[in-house]
């Protein structure tokens, strides 16, 4: 996840809640890829640092336990460094030309000068950040899945140049996180860009402020006004997360005027609450005490680049590069 600061309930419905289950099914590497965040914001790096945290914090927040999963900053181990370097020499660059994103992404950010190096090579430190652990899988949504393949192909000609008869990188698997529909405030996507998030850190008058001004079905004009919870936001917001018998009584109240949007919007921010306060405690405890969070990016830091050195001895000694005093390899 890049270093965006604090999260949205966007993020956690999309990525977070899905990587707390991860944890204990796989062995999970999680990072703040700040260098990511460098491809599109590398003109004022000064909020960097604290946005890398506040991701961190908002993780723990949520549930990542560092005694099951390894999290980290991604420039605190920098052996993707070199692997992404050693990849982008053998990376066609119509490769990275035909890359969805990079077309999508150049066209509609007009505020930023994208047609950097960084920029174009980001897919290539997306592979090196995967490969570097020999990934099997990796917990992605639709828009990234030709991100996964373009690793796999990367991966397939390491392993064809320098592999002699061993497979160095397996070929990584998209694990595809099923997208739940989550609207912001104004009905459109959650997005920090469209001012219309509700976060993880809101406290619970801040939810019920922005639940009371979220816009409703537009057929309820007046209170008597039936309406369709499939088609408002509110009642999108209920789907994922209220319990079944709230979602039923909005789904009857709603479709015969029996309920009004203020009493709607309530329970909704009801269930929001109930999911952000334990999140929000459990975030605290960090914030009172950051160096606590600190120790666990060190420690998080120590163990990937373990896994990564070991990886990187191996592309190394492949490549003809190795530390070791031998001539052949
Ligand atoms: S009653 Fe609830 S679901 Fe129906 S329009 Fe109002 S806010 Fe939306």
């Amino acid at each position: 996840m890049r270093s965006t600061g604090k999260l949205h309930l966007g993020n956690y419905v999309g990525a977070l809640d899905n990587w707390v289950r991860m944890q204990d099914q796989y062995e999970c590497f999680f990072f703040v890829a700040d260098w990511h965040a460098l491809t599109t914001d590398y003109a004022d790096t000064s909020k960097l640092k604290q946005n890398s945290i506040d991701v961190l914090l908002d993780w723990l927040a949520a549930g990542l336990d560092p005694e099951r999963c390894v999290m980290f900053i991604q420039s605190h181990v920098p052996a993707h460094a070199e692997l992404h370097l050693l990849l982008s020499m053998i990376t066609p660059l119509g490769w990275l030309e035909r890359v969805p994103t990079y077309k999508e992404q150049r066209e509609n950010i007009q505020e930023k000068d994208l047609g950097t190096y960084g920029f174009l090579g980001y897919p290539v430190l997306q592979s090196a950040d995967i490969l570097i652990y020999k990934g099997d899988f990796v917990p992605v949504g639709e828009d990234q899945v030709a991100h996964v393949e373009l690793t796999r192909e990367i991966a397939r000609r390491f392993n064809l140049f320098y592999g002699k008869r061993n497979q160095i990188f397996p070929e990584p698997q998209a694990l595809l996180t099923p997208a739940a529909k989550l609207p912001g405030t104004d009905g459109r996507k959650m997005s920090k860009s469209y001012g219309n998030t509700i976060m993880l850190t809101d406290p619970e008058q801040v939810v019920r402020q922005k639940l009371k001004t979220m816009v409703t079905d537009p057929a309820r004009v007046r209170r008597t006004d039936p309406g369709n919870p499939d088609v408002c936001p509110v009642g999108d917001l209920h789907k994922v997360f209220s319990d079944r018998p709230t979602i039923l009584k909005v789904d009857e109240g709603c479709r015969s005027a029996g309920i009004g949007c203020i009493e709607c919007k309530g329970w909704a921010a009801d269930a929001l609450v109930s999911i952000l306060n334990p999140m929000q405690e459990r975030r605290k405890k960090y914030e009172d005490n950051p160096r606590l969070a600190w120790d666990i990016l060190e420690a998080g830091s120590s163990r990937a680049s373990k896994v990564a050195g070991a990886t990187m001895d191996e592309v190394r000694d492949a490549m003809g590069m190795s530390l070791d005093y031998k001539l052949d390899h």
